[in-house]
């Protein structure tokens, strides 16, 4: 066996071309021929704009586009294109929506379109002073924050408010600033930075403190979408399996164990919008999860209460930093193609869209949980990746995934001895 080259100290990788970073990466790793013709096949990205939007690339990896149908938000049908590998997810959102489209759909709004920067002030003496200080400049602050962006301003965006605080710490007092930014159709993280940069040494002057970190908060709680909706119990299968998605929900509000998996769920439906339309997973991930455990204990996202017919109304509320413009969502043309199947023309109306997407998902979710268990549906779906994963082509996959399903045994191992017998082994 040849003597490979094991070092990844490999000189002037980030100056190669895709191929040769290829050719390097397949040299390491003793990619075989298949492995580096599945990573050279490009997808619907063309190569050079890939080798633009990150560094280091070698290839780039397609993920399944399905569209979530029977979704009616504010009174306007839309079809939703959602980027997963997860199988399950789009037909959960069909379903759920069915189940809802002819009480009125999802009803959605927005707080607006504040994201939030932070600057960290530390080493003043006196700090309580200091955060007067800065909230004293506060037509300053806007104006310096306002000449970042010029293009934002004529947009109708730009500084909103000044909030200052002084934060215990491990390292004794820290005065933090956040400034409350406009960032109207896009997401705003680069906007806002500059803005806290730009802003970093006028407040050390004032102050006589050292600012060190410069940048936006992911906990954009000055960015919500919510959506609500109303499920009649005749179309969801009776008041037993509403009350069982009652008490899925309760399981969630108190159990932190269990929400964590409750908008786990809720975020399939909420990433997959957000990745199809190039924006920033772990942006609203992140935000996500920290505002669910805004109160100082984690909890669900969602809530689902009885009305007095009856029914069983859903609500979502949470950060949705999303944007029409900026980072991916412009240079992407499968993001672009996806916008325009939404038909958004504000980032506030992708962000309402996108909770309802997030809403119906969690319901889908509960009322499996609550009737036959989230394994029947799913596994039915996932049989079909099992098939593939050893070996089915064409009309195997169906042949298998259904034999598996039948067989209650949605295994490989399972998989591998059905299709050798059905390929007549
Ligand atoms: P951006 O800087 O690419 O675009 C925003 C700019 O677009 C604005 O400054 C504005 O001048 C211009 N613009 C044109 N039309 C506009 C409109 N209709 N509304 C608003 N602005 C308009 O992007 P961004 O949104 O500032 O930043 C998003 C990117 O930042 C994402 O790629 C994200 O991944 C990345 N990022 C995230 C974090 C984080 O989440 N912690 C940190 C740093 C960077």
């Amino acid at each position: 066996m040849p003597t490979r080259n094991l070092t990844s100290r490999i000189s002037g990788f980030h100056r190669m071309t895709t191929e040769e970073r290829l050719e390097a990466v397949a040299a390491f790793s003793d990619l075989d021929e298949s492995a580096v013709g599945t990573l050279r096949r490009p997808g619907n990205i063309d190569p050079h704009l890939a080798d633009h939007m990150i560094e280091n690339v070698v290839a780039t990896l397609s993920i399944p586009i399905g569209v979530a149908t029977n979704m009616k938000v504010d009174g306007r049908d839309v079809l939703v294109p959602m980027a997963t590998e997860e199988s399950s997810v789009v037909a959960a959102v069909c379903n759920s929506a069915r189940q809802c489209y002819d009480s009125g759909g999802f009803i959605t709004s927005v707080s607006g379109n504040l994201m939030i920067a932070q600057v960290q002030l530390v080493g003043v003496p006196d700090p309580e002073q200091a955060r007067m200080m800065i909230l004293e400049r506060r037509e300053e602050i806007a104006a310096i924050c306002d000449s970042c962006d010029p293009m934002l301003l004529r947009l109708g965006g730009g500084f909103r408010d000044l909030e200052v605080r002084v934060l215990a710490s491990r390292g004794g007092p820290m005065v933090i600033t956040h400034l409350i930014v406009d960032t109207r159709d896009a997401m705003g993280a680069n906007t806002v930075n500059t803005m806290a940069e730009t802003l970093a040494p006028s407040i050390e002057e004032w102050t006589g403190g050292k600012v060190f970190l410069r940048i936006l908060s992911n906990l954009a709680d000055r960015r919500l979408a919510r959506a609500r909706a109303v499920w009649p119990v005749a179309a969801i299968g009776g008041e037993a399996v509403r009350d069982g998605m009652i008490a899925a929900y309760h399981f969630a509000e108190a159990d932190p164990y269990r929400a964590a998996t409750h908008n786990k769920g809720i975020m399939n439906g909420v990433s997959a919008v957000v990745l199809a339309t190039g924006n920033d997973t772990r942006a609203v991930e992140a935000g996500a999860h920290a505002y669910a455990a805004r109160n100082g204990r984690y909890s669900s996202l969602t809530s689902f209460e009885v009305t007095a017919d009856g029914s069983l109304a859903g609500m979502l509320e949470m950060p949705l930093p999303v944007g029409l413009v900026g980072g991916a969502t412009k240079v992407h043309p499968t993001a672009q193609a996806c916008l325009k199947i939404l038909g958004v023309s504000t980032a506030a109306e992708l962000a309402r869209i996108i909770a309802a997407v997030g809403l119906a998902q969690n319901f889908g979710a509960l009322k499996a949980l609550a009737t036959v268990g989230i394994q029947q549906g799913h596994m039915a779906l996932h049989a079909h990746n099992v098939a593939i994963a050893v070996g089915a082509t064409g009309a195997e996959v169906e042949q298998l995934a259904n034999i598996l399903v039948a067989r209650r045994r949605v295994r490989q191992d399972v998989a591998a001895e059905e299709l050798a017998k059905l390929r007549g082994g």
